[in-house]
């Protein structure tokens, strides 16, 4: 049986101390939750975060990874580190690294390869942008930046998590409908069908302004199965909501 994943993409938010009182909150209200939940950190909360998931079924997730094993590469950190802190997941290829980090498909993958080599399941996201969209290419979009982590070596896809994230609905408030989401996902099945048996194993998360008023029915749809939530992942219990709404 595949469990619904909930991720929560905290970006560039937090503090010792909020991160203190949100990870508690999320680990004594979830209770015994039907999905897995992660929470993407800031790198450098990475230590403190492990210590106060530790013990609970919260799973530590990182929100990058160099593609480099190791060396003079200033500022990188790398999976090998990432997985010293008992990191499970990391966020590969997000929107705001393919902007404003100018990551293209080909560093996207190479970074999915280095979770993998580390033993961390890389979270690679898709999505097209509000341009893209009104110029009819989403499907294009997607099924590009996917074929680009589907053949890595020595792997299967089926090891990997994809988040399908719409630019234009991150940070924006506006969510794709579900109709909308559960179309592109499955685009997003069928050419994860093609490439590997198990593409039904395969994670497909929806990620774009998911709240605690529309994960329901986001979740509900047949080919979402689960969430990476940004903003809402910052208020213990919008996020709560979201777990709850993921059966
Ligand atoms: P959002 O962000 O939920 O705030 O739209 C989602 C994401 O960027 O992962």
């Amino acid at each position: 049986m595949k469990k619904k994943l909930i991720a929560g993409n905290w970006k560039m938010n937090g503090s010792l101390a909020a991160n203190e009182a949100l990870v508690n909150a999320i680990a004594q209200g979830m209770g015994q939750a039907a999905c897995d939940v992660a929470v993407a950190v800031p790198a450098p909360y990475l230590a403190q975060v492990a210590g106060l998931v530790a013990g609970t079924p919260v799973a530590l997730a990182a929100q990058d990874v160099s593609m480099q094993e190791v060396g003079a590469y200033t500022g990188e950190v790398s999976g090998a580190m990432l997985k010293e802190f008992g990191v499970r997941y990391v966020l590969v290829g997000h929107s705001e690294r393919r902007q404003y980090h100018a990551e293209t498909d080909a560093v996207v993958a190479a970074k999915a390869q280095r979770a993998l080599a580390t033993g961390i399941t890389p979270i690679v996201c898709v999505g097209e942008t509000l341009a893209e969209r009104d110029a009819g290419e989403t499907e294009a979009v997607v099924k590009r930046q996917l074929a680009a982590v589907i053949h890595l070596n020595g792997h299967c896809i089926s090891e990997v998590v994809v988040a399908y994230e719409p630019v234009w609905a991150i940070g924006t408030g506006r969510t794709a409908s579900p109709e909308q989401a559960q179309q592109v996902h499955a685009v997003l099945r069928a050419q994860l069908a093609a490439a590997s048996e198990h593409a039904d194993r395969i994670r497909l998360l929806y990620g774009g302004s998911m709240n605690a008023a529309n994960a329901a029915q986001l979740l509900a749809q047949p080919d979402i199965d689960g969430g990476l939530v940004g903003g809402a992942s910052l208020k213990a219990q919008d996020f709560l909501q979201i777990i709850a709404a993921a059966q």
